[in-house]
């Protein structure tokens, strides 16, 4: 739990009408599960991004965090929070792309367990002094390549991709439970699609959503 003061840790309060602003827009465009939204009113956004874009912390939209990579747009951390949660509660969660650490945050709060994988090393230090900071404690990082899932721990009831791969990654369906959900962005520039894939009996059901806009899944790490 997020206490008050380190939710309005270096902000004032006009910034608090704002986040209470971004709340109200989340809903009106469709996002109905009150338990993320909550979760994303209670989550310092302006702690993962720059002191010098923290003004602009919440507004609905990616900004930069270095090395390339952006912070997610809240709608898109909070669309697909709610669809990984939406065949009830997760035991075991894997995140590939940590980034700035914020949909990391925002999970960790909604489900037991997070193991979050990051190619790029310094992205990942930063990431976890901020969670630590906040006291969300049931994270676990990896540094390495998210195409290769974390299969050591596997396997996942929920499985959540942050940046768009080509193709599906075989070793991410590998290490789907029985009834585990990924939620991946699939396709490359202007051409990508949020999906959601569920491990049913044998296979796999696949359903195409949102035309969405990432950065891409890449290979190898960087430190
Ligand atoms: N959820 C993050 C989004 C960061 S952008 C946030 O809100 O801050 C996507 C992230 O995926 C970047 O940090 C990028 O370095 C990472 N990434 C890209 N390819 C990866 C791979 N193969 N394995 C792990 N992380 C990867």
């Amino acid at each position: 739990m997020i206490t008050d003061d380190l939710q309005r840790r270096g902000i004032g309060m006009t910034s608090q009408r704002t986040r209470e602003r971004l709340i109200q827009r989340l809903y009106e465009e469709g996002l109905s599960n009150a338990h993320v939204l909550e979760v994303i009113r209670r989550t310092p956004r302006h702690l993962f991004v720059d002191e010098a874009l923290a003004h602009r912390a919440y507004e609905d939209t990616a900004l930069p965090i270095g090395h390339n990579q952006t912070i997610s747009q809240p709608f898109m951390v909070a669309r697909m929070t709610e669809l990984l949660l939406a065949g009830g509660p997760l035991d075991k969660v894997m995140e590939i792309g940590t980034g700035s650490g914020y949909q990391t945050a925002v999970l960790s709060q909604l489900v037991e367990r997070v193991f979050s994988v990051e190619r790029i090393q310094p992205l990942q230090d930063r990431a976890k002094e901020r969670l630590l900071e906040l006291n969300l404690r049931n994270v676990v990082f990896r540094w390495g390549d998210g195409w290769e899932g974390w299969p050591a721990l596997a396997p996942y009831n929920g499985i959540i991709v942050t940046a768009a791969a080509a193709q599906v990654p075989q070793a991410l369906l590998d290490q789907l439970a029985p009834g585990g959900r990924l939620v991946i962005p699939v396709g490359s520039g202007d051409e990508q699609q949020l999906m959601l894939i569920v491990r049913e009996g044998a296979g796999f059901t696949r359903q195409v959503l949102d035309s969405v806009r990432f950065v891409p899944l890449l290979s190898g790490t960087v430190f």
